[in-house]
């Protein structure tokens, strides 16, 4: 690590917490220093000291055209010319609310609000409200952003009542959501206000749901009287025009949106059925507010994206991220290791296993082992920056070029054979050659 982003790095660390603003920034996973962006441009994220990197985080997920898009930068400007924030409503709400409608299956109205979380906990506070149950189920492993009442973790996944996954959370914030394993349906009875689920879950690396998993939520949902919510924070507008539900016949409730939807700016959304949103004050009782929400330049640059992904975005997206998921198979696994690649249209991730992992249980299982950090930084010495963390997915986006794509594979040949031999040495420093 070269001294312009370590001499960041202690500044940094003087005045901010572990000296990033999301935890997931920081290198504690992975060891060493983060390189700081300088700036960035399609796939590429530069550090301090003009270093380039094929970049594979691509902001969490929130940038699908890649970076500094000259369309959504020049909408961004051209709003922030009119003003930045009124606190009174704008056209530009209304046509990213209609884009969503008619892009999502089973959405009649829109909320907007500044982030991921704010989406999930308005969803929780509302299926509360219209049920007037106060049980939330959740799945181990699945993230629904840091309010108090989804930061928890379930014990060596048996299903459990839940326990606050961070100091600070109350035993009673958490007390009414129940933690069960994921790909599991869980029997629901008639105090669940709803069940909040990744329909893809990529938080705990790529899980697929298994066939018939969201169709028996639904079911079983039907059958007490609970809400059933699809966090599409990642999956909104990235696996599909529409999200989800353009590929599982199955519809929620009410869906979560976020990163994609704000174009590299801060927005999220809370979007359903009708009779449910309308709970939403000010028509309902149920209360919710922002003074930042539907910010007009975060609902241009989100305009501006959503309009530019078509059929043919997602045929693109997906293309490259087969071929990326094939690439780091067969280089891995030349290199020695046993890995599952998986993966679910444009979003992937990789596990060191043995075998296919449906859950939270057994993505921790990989993680264990240990050999995830080993390849990172083998991967970011020769210039990809993968996600400092075991438990994140790739996102390869549409200024991925077949070349970068080629390139990356290329240099994880290198890698995987850097990363063998010093996992192994560490696991096992007297077995050598
Ligand atoms: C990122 C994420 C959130 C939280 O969104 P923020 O904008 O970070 O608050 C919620 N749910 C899922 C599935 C996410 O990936």
């Amino acid at each position: 690590m070269n001294d312009l982003n370590m001499a960041m790095w202690e500044r940094a660390t003087t005045v901010i917490p572990g000296g990033v603003n999301s935890p997931v920034r920081s290198f504690a996973a992975v060891g060493g220093v983060p390189y700081f962006v300088q700036r960035a441009k399609g796939a590429y994220v530069y550090d301090l000291n003009g270093r380039g990197y094929i970049d594979y985080v691509q902001s969490y997920g929130a940038s699908i055209l890649g970076h500094s898009d000259s369309r959504v930068t020049r909408a961004i400007s051209q709003a922030a010319e009119k003003g930045t924030t009124f606190g009174a409503p704008t056209e530009g709400e209304v046509l990213l609310a209609e884009e969503v409608v008619r892009r999502v299956r089973g959405v009649d109205m829109v909320r907007l609000v500044s982030s991921g979380t704010e989406a999930t906990m308005t969803a929780l506070r509302l299926a509360r409200g219209v049920t007037g149950r106060n049980k939330v189920v959740k799945f181990d492993g699945c993230y629904h952003g840091h309010s108090d009442q989804l930061l928890t973790a379930s014990g060596s996944g048996v299903a459990a009542l839940g326990l606050a996954g961070s100091a600070g959370v109350s035993q009673g914030a958490v007390a009414d959501t129940l933690v069960v394993p994921y790909n599991e349906i869980p029997v629901l009875d008639d105090e669940t206000a709803c069940v909040i689920v990744e329909p893809v879950a990529a938080n705990m690396g790529l899980v697929s749901p298994k066939d018939g998993f969201l169709e028996g939520l639904r079911r079983e949902c039907d059958r007490v009287g609970a809400l059933l919510i699809f966090d599409e924070v990642i999956t909104g507008f990235r696996v599909a025009r529409g999200g989800i539900t353009d590929i599982i016949d199955v519809t929620p409730d009410l869906f979560c949106f976020g990163k994609v939807i704000g174009g590299g700016l801060p927005i999220g959304a809370l979007a359903g059925r009708r009779d449910l949103m309308e709970g939403l004050a000010p028509l309902g009782s149920i209360y919710q507010a922002g003074t930042l929400s539907g910010n007009p330049v975060a609902t241009a640059a989100g305009l501006v994206v959503l309009e530019s992904l078509d059929e043919s975005s997602y045929s693109m997206l997906d293309g490259r991220s087969k071929f990326l998921a094939e690439g780091l198979e067969k280089v891995l696994t030349d290199a020695g290791f046993s890995v599952q690649i998986q993966r679910f249209g444009p979003l992937l991730s990789l596990f060191f296993s043995d075998d296919i992992v449906t859950n939270y249980v057994q993505a921790k299982e990989s993680v264990a082992g240990g050999a995830y950090p080993y390849f990172f930084h083998a991967m970011l010495q020769r210039g990809v920056a993968l996600a400092p963390g075991p438990y994140e997915v790739m996102f390869p986006s549409l200024a991925h070029s077949w070349d970068d794509i080629e390139l990356t594979v290329d240099l994880a040949s290198a890698a995987a054979a850097q990363a063998w031999s010093a996992w192994r040495s560490k696991l096992a420093p007297t077995s050598g050659s």
